[in-house]
């Protein structure tokens, strides 16, 4: 008995005081993910590296807003949304707990004000999202006010962008042919 006790002592403990303490997990453990929605700019990225579905975004034209949404009951914690991001907005945490007494409780969202296109008025892409890519431009050594002129270029939609495109024979070689009837 007493080499027994012996040997209990000699091993210490085999298992941890959780739920009764907090369990520690690994450096890099995959828990639940969390946005930062002030960080997010709805570019829509990580909508679309989620495999599981997880990650969605919503338009409403009419409110001129987008919703970012994400469904822990479809997440398998990759991790490919946190690697996406490029605004380090959504982030993996330790949190394991996820247990929720209603469905509705396993979704987090975020809202966010759509930009008009600055020719044809349609909301197109959020407002943050057209303010990253100018704070992009100041970033890579533009001056300040060389890329806010840039702002109606960037604050229009593809679509009209295109048009515009097509419509002076200086940016598209096509150009030339479309305003001669040939094409
Ligand atoms: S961790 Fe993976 S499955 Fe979960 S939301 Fe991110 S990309 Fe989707
Ligand atoms: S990739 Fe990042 S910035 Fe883009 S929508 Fe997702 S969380 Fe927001």
């Amino acid at each position: 008995m007493f080499k027994l006790f012996k040997t209990i002592l000699k091993a210490g403990e085999a298992t941890t005081k959780y739920p009764f303490a907090p369990f520690p997990v690994s450096p890099g453990f995959r828990g639940k993910p969390e946005l930062d929605p002030t960080q997010c700019i709805s570019c829509g990225a990580c909508t679309i590296a989620c495999p599981a579905n997880a990650l969605s975004m919503g338009t409403d034209a009419q409110a001129g807003t987008r919703t970012w949404e994400l469904f822990l009951g479809r997440c398998i914690f990759c991790g490919r949304c946190e690697e996406v991001c490029p605004t380090h907005a959504l982030a993996l945490t330790p949190e394991f707990e996820l247990a929720v007494g209603r469905r509705e409780d396993l979704f987090q969202r975020a809202t966010f004000k759509l930009e008009p296109c600055a020719e044809c008025g349609q909301p197109f892409a959020s407002h943050k999202e057209v303010d990253y890519a100018l704070a992009l431009l100041v970033q890579s050594g533009l001056p300040a006010e060389e890329a806010e002129a840039q702002r109606t270029h960037l604050a229009t939609c593809p679509a009209c962008k295109r048009k515009q495109n097509l419509a002076d024979p200086s940016k598209v070689a096509l150009g030339p042919y479309i305003n001669k009837g040939m094409l």
